[in-house]
């Protein structure tokens, strides 16, 4: 049985590159970014108002002053601004020169052409050239996970279609006779496949090209079959169950007679002890498929893939650790009978900053997951920690 933290360590190390493509800009929200995005000119690209209000000299505020001209972002302005005067200037459009300030509309009364400033002036509200980034510095590095605000970034740059990571292609299979889809009417001794569709849904929104596989019943020739056919097809194949004791139990042995190297079976983790990685090298010894066998139980797999599969995902997208750790108090107290894994405790982070942990049965209980927006990390060895102690914390995203 090895940490949690060394598996982590292993799937982050034995990734894919999937290679790099070009996508449209406005597509590109969820995909791992693969170069890095400079800035095309200085932002601002001139001295912006922040305002809308009045271009002046601070020295001449306690005067009234002449208004010269009327400036709209987007234009130019036609005139410098000397002693006693100043401009009328919208949010957004360039300073005009010999101008040092901007005050607001709201402070100045106007007569005619001419202002006059009641405020006091302590903020020039100018945006200054260049104040935000300098042409050819780095505005977003390599690897970073492309949210709506880079888009934002980019779209400022000029960059139409970013260089990104090609979409690893992932397959999601269930195992188990008792198994059958949600739209099936289960017979007493049936189960609903939750974990598949679940397993589904997170492949789509880490930001890969997943595909759902199906059912494979606890049959090893099926299973063998199967997990060929699926892997052929994808960069990586994640199942669930058919990992643990049981003498039904096909998807290890399965994997070996493939050629495949399981790299760890057992995990010091609760829930997810059984989850298991195994990798197919290709002639040159390069990690050509990667399969992760999760065990069955709901909450395992939900929590496996927040942890282990993400991190195996970023790792073959370039990206760093995707999974946020922060430490927070515990609300209340808590206490386990066994320590020798490290365990994961749902819960919510509440308005308070406080850790809450959630009525929880254990790792069937994938109710208690819908509810939760967190889990603690409780460290191999602790059995106790008293209310407001500080706890590792991962947010669920
Ligand atoms: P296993 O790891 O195959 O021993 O399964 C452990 C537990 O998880 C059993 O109670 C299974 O019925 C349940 N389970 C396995 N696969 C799924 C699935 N796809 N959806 C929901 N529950 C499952
Ligand atoms: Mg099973």
């Amino acid at each position: 049985m090895i940490e949690f933290s060394e598996a982590i360590q292993i799937v982050r190390s034995n990734f894919i590159d999937p290679g790099c493509e070009r996508t449209p800009l406005h597509l590109s929200a969820g995909r791992y970014l693969a170069e890095e995005i400079k800035a095309d000119r200085d932002t601002p690209p001139f001295n912006k108002s922040a305002v809308d209000g009045f271009a002046c000299r601070t020295e001449d505020l306690s005067d009234q002053l002449k208004i010269i001209e009327t400036i709209q972002a987007g234009h130019m302005p036609a005139k410098s601004v000397s002693r006693g005067e100043c401009s009328r200037i919208m949010t957004g459009a360039m300073v005009p020169y010999g101008a040092d300030a901007v005050v607001m509309v709201e402070e100045c009364i106007v007569d005619g052409d001419i202002m006059h400033y009641l405020g006091r002036g302590v903020k020039d509200n100018i945006c200054k050239k260049g104040e935000d980034i300098r042409m050819g510095e780095v505005a977003i590095s390599t690897g970073v996970l492309i949210n709506s605000a880079h888009i934002a970034v980019m779209a400022s740059m000029g960059v139409v279609e970013p260089l990104v990571k090609k979409a690893l292609k992932v397959g999601i299979l269930s195992t188990g006779d008792e198994i059958v889809e949600p739209g099936e009417s289960p017979t007493t001794v049936q189960i609903r496949n939750s974990n598949g569709w679940q397993l589904y849904s997170q492949a789509i929104m880490a930001g890969t090209d997943a595909a759902y596989l199906g059912i494979i019943k606890d049959n090893p020739e099926t299973t063998i079959q199967i997990i060929r056919d699926g892997i052929e097809k994808c960069d990586a194949l994640i199942l669930t169950g058919g990992v643990s004791m049981g003498d039904f139990d096909y998807v290890p042995q399965s994997l070996t007679i493939l050629g495949f190297d399981i790299l760890f079976d057992r995990v010091a983790v609760q829930p997810g002890k059984p989850s298991t990685f195994a990798i197919l090298r290709d002639e040159t010894g390069s990690v050509a498929k990667v399969v992760f066998a999760l065990p069955g139980n709901p909450v395992s797999s939900y929590l496996q893939f927040e942890i282990l599969v993400k991190s195996w995902i970023a790792s073959s997208s370039g990206a760093e650790d995707p999974v946020a750790r922060i430490q927070l108090p515990l609300a209340q107290e808590y206490v386990r009978k066994n320590n020798s894994r490290e365990a994961l405790i749902p819960g919510v982070v509440k308005e308070n900053g406080v850790f809450e942990p959630l009525s929880y049965n254990g790792s069937a209980h994938i109710l208690a997951m819908g509810r939760a927006n967190a889990v603690a990390v409780i460290p191999i060895g602790i059995s106790q920690l008293a209310a407001g102690s500080p706890v590792g914390v991962i947010l669920l995203r």
